[in-house]
């Protein structure tokens, strides 16, 4: 099947706004940065890049005629939190696991921000002691078959929407969005920067771009930036997903290694703990664009393109795309990080 036959439920106001960062290309004088915002483009409780994957989800949840939707997160998950908005947009129940993937010690953690947004939506939210790890875990098995016993048709959908069949898609279809816009606005992107974590997000670019550079000739860099801190699970997972999701728009070639561009520096010791970059980026981008960028994933992804354009990694002639997947919401979690003294 191509991209365009797989059926979507649109949860977008339309294509998230694409604009240029002019303070801050300024301020790190070299590539042209601009910006496309998954963070302000839907409607459903702040929106976020989980939302567009979601589209490709929601057709199969409705054909399979469940009724509580199931999933996993950290305390502060940006993806259970638009699990929650869908549900309740939909009409179905919704069941999260929400484990303390981050060990960051402020009594609000799980409080405020996310889980609050989630609470607020009338998802049953429970806590599990759990730490990081992108992969399929017991308690989200449980909780499923906890749906089952009560009499539900559950919906797994696992951390970040990744491990799913479709999960790339949403992101695939991303790059031919960002092709039209390039139209309209006269622009061409020859370097996209994305954080990456669970892995469809950059996953689902990459074979978007590669779909689109056998159309158009135009070859880019789609450079995820790690926020993981478990770099190898995250490249394979990367690898693994482009290649699925270029197999199923049918692509027609394999995905070139050279195409799977993770790379590690950003993310210091643990997911979810900000470092120096991670403070430095957030300033940046708040106090030169009023752009607010969160420290578990945005922050990070960010710290990464400053670096990348001030090294000349990314060239001075570079025109490069910083996609913002959201994530605000979380900050208030982290409000100690900015407490005055
Ligand atoms: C989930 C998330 C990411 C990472 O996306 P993956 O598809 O899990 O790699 C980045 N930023 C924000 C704000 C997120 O919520």
């Amino acid at each position: 099947m191509r991209l365009d036959d797989f059926p979507r439920h649109p949860l977008t106001f339309g294509p998230s706004p694409v604009h240029h960062l002019k303070r801050l290309t300024d301020h790190l004088g070299g590539a042209q940065v601009w910006a496309k915002r998954e963070d302000v483009s839907s409607g459903l409780a702040f929106g976020g890049n989980k939302t567009r994957k979601l589209e490709y989800i929601v057709p199969d949840v409705l054909a399979k005629g469940a009724d509580t939707l199931v999933s996993i997160g950290g305390y502060q998950s940006n993806h259970t939190r638009q699990v929650a908005a869908v549900a309740a947009h939909l009409g179905l129940g919704c069941r999260l696991v929400q484990e303390k993937w981050v060990p960051w010690d402020d009594p609000t953690n799980d409080q405020v921000g996310n889980i609050l947004l989630s609470r607020m939506m009338g998802a049953d939210s429970r806590l599990d002691p759990a730490g990081f790890d992108i992969g399929i875990r017991d308690s989200w098995k449980d909780a499923i078959r906890e749906v089952e016993e009560a009499g539900g048709v559950p919906y797994p959908i696992p951390a970040g929407a990744s491990e799913h069949r479709l999960g790339g898609l949403g992101f695939a279809r991303w790059a031919f969005e960002v092709a039209e816009q390039e139209q309209q606005l006269g622009v061409t992107f020859d370097t996209i920067v994305v954080c990456t974590v669970t892995g469809s997000t950059h996953a689902g670019m990459i074979a978007g771009f590669a779909a689109l550079e056998e159309v158009t000739g135009v070859r880019r860099r789609v450079i995820g930036i790690d926020a993981s801190a478990t770099i190898d699970k995250t490249r394979d997972q990367v690898a693994r997903i482009a290649r699925h999701t270029a197999e199923l728009i049918e692509l027609g070639r394999d995905v070139r290694d050279e195409e799977i561009e993770v790379l590690e520096g950003w993310a210091g010791d643990l997911y979810g703990i900000p470092v120096d970059s991670t403070m430095a980026a957030m300033a940046a981008g708040a106090q030169l664009e009023a752009m607010i960028t969160d420290p578990v994933y945005e922050g990070k992804s960010l710290a990464g393109l400053m670096d990348l354009v001030r090294s000349r990694e990314i060239p001075a002639d570079s025109t490069v795309l910083y996609a913002h997947l959201g994530g605000q919401p979380a900050i208030n979690a982290y409000h100690g990080l900015w407490d005055p003294a």
